[in-house]
């Protein structure tokens, strides 16, 4: 199967399609998931895709493959998943990235 380019990916975030499932995500799912883990509730207000879909369009528009976050949050994420990108690329999930043990309200500031 051809992979597509990260262009070809990148057009997917601009269908109906996704903004269908971002705003079914968003609507039974209203507050960041991580924020919720550590005690907080924050509104959240981006989609990601908890298993990497590298170009598989089944996991890209995958309901159960995608959860809300704050924006705080997501920029936590790509770190933590830069940090463990061995691991996330062996399959693991962006769960598997969170559940580090991390001291709770450490986010940082200035971004
Ligand atoms: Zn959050």
């Amino acid at each position: 199967m051809p992979q597509l380019t990260a262009r070809q990916q990148h057009t997917w975030y601009s269908t109906p399609r996704w903004a269908a499932l971002r705003g079914q995500a968003l609507a039974s799912d209203p507050f960041c998931r991580r924020c919720l883990r550590l005690g907080r509730r924050t509104r959240a207000t981006v989609v990601v895709h908890v298993r990497a879909h590298h170009g598989s369009e089944a996991l890209f528009f995958n309901r159960v493959n995608v959860s809300p976050f704050c924006p705080a949050c997501v920029d936590r994420l790509d770190a933590l998943i830069e940090r463990n990108k061995r691991r996330v690329v062996a399959g693991k999930s962006i769960d598997a990235a969170t559940d580090t043990r991390e001291p709770v309200g450490t986010e940082v500031a200035g971004k």
